[in-house]
């Protein structure tokens, strides 16, 4: 099985390849083509199986082959003779170029690995894409979402701190992303997830995919109430 089958685009496997990759894993083989599709996925994956490239190659093409829900708006809008401006005159940065992707993640390393792999496998596409977690300064973070991110990677307590002051708007969001969701409710964050969710569009309104090592009764009453007709990958 080569990358080339994937339906992926000559982007990213130029990416892929220079990575060094000759095959993709059994999860890749899995779920890349099931989330190009824009279904909702449900995968028990350990670390060290590729889900990573997994869900962020098919991501990344998503996001690049698709008008954000915003831009398309926004262009009706002007066809038909409206300004596609906020109320007030000037809309901002981040208004102009809204969150379509969040990847949630238990601890701030995993999420700078993530984002890292983001940023590996989106070099040649023109995405932008941040990372968000406690523990270090917010403004940084809160200059980086004013000037407008695609996906945003983050961890669910400065996320919230976030969400309380305004700095984040996701509104807009097509695909959420719950890695490692075990240790993120071992971890205690069940409610901080739930919190999150509700600041999202409705759940059949956007693509979810959630990634987890074990199945608990927890994670399958979270996955209940998270996806919509999930594809099961074991691999
Ligand atoms: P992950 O399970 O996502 O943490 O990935 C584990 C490691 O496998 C990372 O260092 C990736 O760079 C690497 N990796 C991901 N996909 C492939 C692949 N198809 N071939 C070789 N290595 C890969």
């Amino acid at each position: 099985m080569s990358f080339d089958t994937l339906g992926l685009s000559a982007e990213l496997l130029r990416a892929v390849r220079e990575q060094g990759y000759t095959q993709p894993t059994p999860i890749q083989i899995k779920a890349i083509p099931t989330i190009l599709g824009g279904g909702d996925v449900m995968a028990a994956a350990q670390t060290g199986t590729g889900k990573t490239a997994g869900f962020t190659l098919p991501l990344l093409q998503r996001l690049s082959t698709q008008t954000s829900r915003r831009s398309a708006e926004r262009s009706a809008g002007q066809a038909s003779g409206q300004a596609g401006r906020q109320p007030g005159g000037r809309a901002s940065a981040g208004a102009r170029r809204p969150i379509r992707a969040l990847v949630l993640t238990p601890t701030r390393e995993l999420a700078a690995q993530v984002q890292e792999s983001i940023q590996t496998y989106g070099q040649y596409l023109p995405l932008r894409s941040a990372v968000i977690f406690g523990g270090v300064k917010i403004n940084p973070q809160i200059e980086q979402l004013r000037r407008g991110v695609d996906i945003l990677v983050a961890t669910p307590g400065r996320l919230l701190d976030h969400a309380g002051q305004g700095t984040v708007d996701l509104s807009q969001v097509e695909t959420l992303i719950l890695d490692e969701a075990d240790r993120m409710l071992d971890m205690g964050f069940v409610n901080d997830i739930k919190k999150v969710l509700a600041l999202l569009p409705p759940n059949h309104a956007r693509q979810n995919l959630l990634f987890s090592a074990t199945f608990s009764d927890d994670i399958k009453r979270l996955a209940e109430r998270l996806l919509n007709n999930p594809e099961l990958i074991e691999a």
